[in-house]
């Protein structure tokens, strides 16, 4: 009884985020804090548009309605693609995206959202809050006006949805796909083009046969896109993307001027919704998978072994390159490649061992 009220008085089942609490209209009127968040993903897409939904609540209720964050999908305020510089110059406080956007800003930022053949989702998540990750991100974030924060994870994505089979190493040669980040760099070595477009425009870009070929996130997210209506493949795994965080910018100025319970309210809302996400595409995942098999009868192919042993050594080529560009991005690589490895030691006798176990002995 006793540890029953406890929860009750603590409001464990609150964390079930965005579930009713809706702050009144009454502390809506009150709040001091009036806050935008622009997004690179469609207004209310699942997961990703809705995450951002979780997140700017998730502050409205935590602060008591002190603070109220209003969402803008893509292309509401900014462009997708430009809400960077719109958080870099206070146009919106805050937005919701990946850090792999931001390459053209400065190609490290690349390591904060997801690297090929890299770390998984829990491995990023290790690196970022208790191997310094975290730190380097803020760090490389500061010349831009800006506090980045994870705020959610897709896990392991798909590998794309192809109107062609890939056989072999030539069959990746002259694929025009949407990928974007350092999975676009290695299909460029070995001799595709690589676009970056706005989640919105896959479906479009596909069917009209403008790309050969996209990625975007799994099964989920893929199928609220109709994507398999528009290719006849879907390739696993997303060696490109094992474990992508996605973040939330804060204006460093705008984090300033609110007092500290504030500040720490809108960074732990982001550690929740990083979390909340995860567990949505792991629940959600699944049940996707069984529709696009069982109903679209997706037809779903694993990359042939040689093809994924090449682009694993092309990008190991490729994230070494990136690291020695630059002092700042070499301390980054550093630092992930270091937890890398040591967690592969402890993944292969855990996680991985026991899956195999499970599965198939
Ligand atoms: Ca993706």
């Amino acid at each position: 009884m006793q540890r029953r009220d406890f929860i009750k008085k603590v409001g464990v089942g609150s964390l079930a985020v965005g579930s009713g609490l809706a702050v009144s209209n009454a502390a809506h009127a009150k709040a001091e804090y009036k806050w935008k968040m622009v997004t690179t993903w469609p207004k209310n897409f699942p997961g990703l548009g809705t995450a951002a939904n979780k997140l700017a609540a998730l502050i409205g209720e935590m602060s008591g309605g002190r603070m109220r964050v209003k969402v803008y999908g893509a292309k509401e305020l900014v462009p997708a693609f430009e809400t960077f510089d719109a958080v870099s110059r206070g146009t919106a406080e805050m937005a919701h995206g990946a850090a792999y956007y931001w390459k053209g800003k400065s190609e490290a930022a690349q390591f904060f959202s997801t690297v090929p053949f890299g770390l998984t989702a829990q491995e990023m998540n290790g690196w970022l809050y208790h191997g310094g990750g975290l730190e380097m991100w803020r760090e490389l974030y500061a010349p831009f006006n800006l506090i980045p924060a994870p705020a959610g994870n897709t896990g392991v994505q798909m590998g794309g949805w192809f109107n062609k089979e890939i056989n072999s190493l030539d069959d990746m040669k002259g694929l025009k796909m949407r990928i974007p980040g350092l999975g676009g760099e290695v299909l460029k070595r070995l001799g595709g083009t690589p676009v970056n477009l706005p989640g919105g425009e896959l479906f479009t870009s596909l069917q009209s046969g403008a790309i050969d070929a996209t990625e975007w996130v799994g099964p989920y997210n893929d199928m609220a896109f109709g994507l398999y209506k528009a290719a006849k493949y879907y390739y696993y795994p997303g060696f490109h993307e094992p474990g992508t965080t996605l973040e939330a910018l804060i204006n460093k100025e705008a984090m300033a001027s609110l007092p500290k319970d504030l500040q720490s309210i809108v960074l732990n809302a982001c550690k929740v919704v990083n979390l909340d996400l995860l567990s949505e595409y792991t629940a959600r995942n699944p049940a996707a998978l069984k529709t696009l098999v069982e109903k679209h009868k997706v037809d779903i192919r694993r990359y042939p072994d040689d093809v994924v042993r090449k682009m694993r050594q092309v990008s190991r080529e490729v994230v070494a390159e990136v690291a020695s560009r630059d002092p700042f991005s070499k301390k980054i690589y550093d630092s992930y490649e270091a937890f890398y490895q040591a967690s592969r030691a402890w993944s292969d006798i855990s996680e991985l061992a026991y899956l195999q176990a499970r599965d198939h002995t």
